[in-house]
């Protein structure tokens, strides 16, 4: 940035040039990282807000860099989507959560009403261009023996804006085996609602700025407006509804409220090992 009321121009950002020589860094450390066995997912639980039972986790993947420590997902799921080795990247965490899901329904599959707990994974944009999507995909559930419908993949909603035909047809295959397919982020893209029919979506997962302007309250009459248009729309093209970034108690009751199917947020829990979704489900079962 240029220095505050400075009357020379900056031509030198060492901070901008520090961020450039660590994205570099990162960005040509990435294949080894995968190689060496630097990544780790974390599973935050997906709750059901009417009687508060676990369903299922998110699996958010982490670099645990030998230098800068841990590092979010957001420092370097671009730069691997840049470098195409996201494909191979998220190859990885599909095998590894599903794997793991297939871990805690031997442990504890779930009970008769809640089905067996399900796993939830993000697809890049890029892995949907890739041609060994579903092949892979179907290898991994036959290798595991997981369920399809034991298997959510969240796609953002800005990845399938204007989606062609072509983009849209692994993951109708997938669909029609089974697969749940969730609009990740619903609500900050410029979808149009009436778009939502041609998708293979099965569920919404709304965008965290809903939940956080449910912390007021009252929470604001508009947003309260827009959440019930959502889900009532939702509900009629037999959608579910998941909400993510609650944090408080206040936000899941409202959300509730509002017919909001499923939550996940840091009220509930924060991501982490999975041994730590396995107790959550046991303290349920017991509870
Ligand atoms: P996302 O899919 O929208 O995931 C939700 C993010 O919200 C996660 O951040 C999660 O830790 C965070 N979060 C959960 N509960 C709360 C809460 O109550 N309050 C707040 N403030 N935040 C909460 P995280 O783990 O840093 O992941 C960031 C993004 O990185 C994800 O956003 C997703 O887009 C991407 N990502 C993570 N794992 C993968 C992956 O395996 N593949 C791909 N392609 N993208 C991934
Ligand atoms: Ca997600
Ligand atoms: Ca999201
Ligand atoms: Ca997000």
């Amino acid at each position: 940035a240029k220095s505050a009321g400075g009357n020379r121009f900056e031509v030198a950002d060492p901070e901008a040039d520090a961020r450039a020589i660590t994205r570099h860094g990162l960005t040509t450390a990435l294949p080894a990282a995968l190689e060496r066995g630097e990544f780790f997912i974390e599973y935050q639980p997906l709750v059901h807000l009417g009687d508060g039972s676990v369903r299922g986790a998110e699996a958010l993947v982490r670099w645990l860099h030998p230098q800068h420590g841990v590092l979010s997902p957001d420092r370097f799921i671009p730069l691997a989507e840049h470098t195409g080795l996201i494909v191979p990247l998220g190859r990885w965490v599909l095998e590894q959560s599903v794997r793991q899901a297939r871990a805690w329904q031997e442990r504890n599959g779930g009970t008769e009403a809640t089905g067996p707990l399900r796993i939830n994974v993000n697809l890049s944009p890029c892995q949907l261009t890739h041609p060994g999507l579903v092949q892979d995909t179907v290898e991994i559930l036959e290798r595991t023996g997981v369920e399809p419908s034991a298997l959510c993949l969240e796609v953002t909603e800005s990845a399938l804006i204007g989606a062609d035909d072509d983009l849209l047809k692994p993951l109708r295959r997938l669909a029609e085996m089974g697969v749940d397919i969730a609009l990740d982020d619903f609500g900050t893209g410029y979808s149009n609602l009436a778009n939502l029919r041609r998708l293979p979506v099965s569920v919404l997962k709304l965008d965290r700025s809903f939940t956080q302007s449910m912390q007021q309250f009252p929470a604001d009459p508009v947003d309260l407006k827009i959440v019930e248009g959502i889900v009532s729309l939702a509900h009629s093209l037999d959608l579910a509804v998941t909400v993510e970034g609650v944090e408080t108690g206040a936000q899941a009751e409202q959300l509730r409220i509002l017919g909001c199917d499923t939550a996940q947020g840091w009220y509930y829990a924060r991501p982490g090992p999975p041994e730590r979704l396995h107790e959550l489900t046991l303290a349920d079962a017991t509870s």
